[in-house]
């Protein structure tokens, strides 16, 4: 069996442009269903919508372990901003990387998951339990042609499934001075608001001070000055309780500070970049962006403004929580109603995480694994609903100098060529020993 080489294979993932709205996921999907057959794998696809397709196979195992999903998107999120360094789907390899719109999201962990499973077949090796692998569809516009579709329709394509593995994780993370490989083991819950509201309007000529403008612009500064009350979360405690003990001890000390909420938000603060990552894990937070107030005309005053807050709910938590938070926040003239709630009931399940830690040391004895709570939102909500616990886990070790955050959906996406064979490896040492 020839098994594609991990990078040459992301390169061409990269090329074809499944920038999504629309996706178009169909020519990517039709290409790895061709790797996989040619490799005797038997796949299923499932058309969710014209040019909207999914892809599952599943592997079968020995029988000593429940069945493992690999689940990763296809699609990528659009490419608005110019100044790319190299040709956004190019995939180019230039300075030891990889370039190119989903080198880091999620293409690389597409490639990881694909040739671990053919790497795995060509051995021989029959892993512990089936495998299953899921290429999806439409993640990064909400899921529905997607993992949520699939979940909804298809459900029987993950019987068995406890554990699955995803996008985000183990990725390296610096903290003074010391490697952190952080897992996902839970993600924050989407929880979109639409905030409005009234003042009279009037005559554009009558300068009167006040109206919904004025009103509007408070709403927003406060949004922007204020955080949200502090909740230590149990994920957040273990996570932050992992790094400190790895800390050198005045650092270690500082860090445990962070879990006493009167001190969070100074720690936070005083904490620079790192701070700002961690922050959203330590609250419920709602972004303000989209923002329209109109009269209609330039001399008429609007009676009515609209912010449309993108809000995230901490693991544990329910809409009326942060809706009472923001209330308080911005008082109670400004209506506000949930349109949109991905509710995530499932409480994290930490069984896999040790074996998953063990293959990361044993990858990079230097780094430290640890449990992270995820600020944003991935398909492993959907998979949750099947009672499976998704793992982030596409390990790359990445320079400390690049801001994982910042090329994630950004200009100059990239991946360093090693690391797409560095999480190969991992994935691959995880399917002979997933229990
Ligand atoms: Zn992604």
């Amino acid at each position: 069996m020839d098994v594609p080489e991990p990078v040459e294979l992301l390169q061409r993932l990269i090329r074809v442009d499944t920038t999504n709205p629309p996706g178009n996921e169909a020519e990517l999907v039709g290409y790895l269903d061709g790797i996989l057959r040619d490799a005797g794998v038997s796949t299923t696809l499932v058309e969710s919508a014209p040019g909207r397709v999914n892809l599952i196979a599943r592997v079968p195992g020995r029988g000593a372990a429940s069945p493992l999903l690999m689940q990763g998107h296809l699609d990528v999120v659009p490419v608005s901003d110019h100044g790319w360094t190299h040709p956004p789907f190019s995939g180019e390899i230039a300075d030891g990387f990889v370039w190119g719109r989903g080198a880091l999201d999620m293409k690389s962990g597409v490639v990881m998951m694909l040739v671990a499973l053919l790497r795995t077949l060509s051995e021989g090796t029959q892993p512990p339990g089936d495998v299953v692998l899921a290429l999806l569809a439409d993640e990064e516009a909400g899921g529905d042609r997607g993992a949520k579709y699939l979940v909804e329709n298809r459900p029987e394509l993950f019987d068995g499934v406890k554990y699955a593995i995803g996008e985000f994780g183990g990725f390296t993370m610096e903290i003074a001075g010391r490697r952190f490989y952080p897992i996902q083991v839970a993600e924050k819950q989407i929880c979109r608001i639409r905030a409005t509201l009234r003042a009279p309007g009037g005559h554009g000529s009558l300068a009167r001070p006040g109206g919904v403008t004025a009103r509007l612009a408070e709403v927003l500064r406060r949004l922007d000055r204020r955080r949200l009350p502090v909740h230590v979360t149990p994920v957040v405690r273990t996570m932050i309780e992992a790094i400190a003990a790895e800390l050198p001890a005045p650092a270690g000390r500082v860090a445990r500070l962070l879990l006493r909420p009167a001190l969070t938000g100074r720690m936070l603060a005083a904490a620079g970049e790192i701070g700002l990552t961690l922050a959203p894990m330590f609250s419920h937070t709602a972004t303000p962006n989209i923002v329209s107030a109109s009269g209609g005309a330039v001399n008429v005053r609007p009676t009515e403004a609209q912010i449309d807050l993108d809000g995230r709910l901490l693991p544990g938590f329910r809409p009326a929580d942060l809706l009472a938070e923001l209330t308080a926040l911005l008082g109670d003239d400004v209506e506000l109603d949930v349109f949109r709630y991905d509710p995530v009931e499932m409480e994290p399940n930490l069984e896999l995480f040790d074996t998953l830690a063990s293959v990361l040391r044993e990858h990079d004895p230097s780094g430290t694994p640890v449990p992270l709570l995820m600020p944003a939102s991935t398909d492993g909500r959907f998979f949750a609903q099947l009672g499976i616990q998704t793992y982030g886990f596409t390990p790359m070790t990445l320079p400390t100098s690049m801001a994982f955050s910042s090329l994630v959906h950004g200009v100059d996406e990239r991946i360093p060529v090693e690391a797409v064979e560095f999480g190969t490896s991992c994935v691959t040492s995880l399917l002979t020993r997933f229990r």
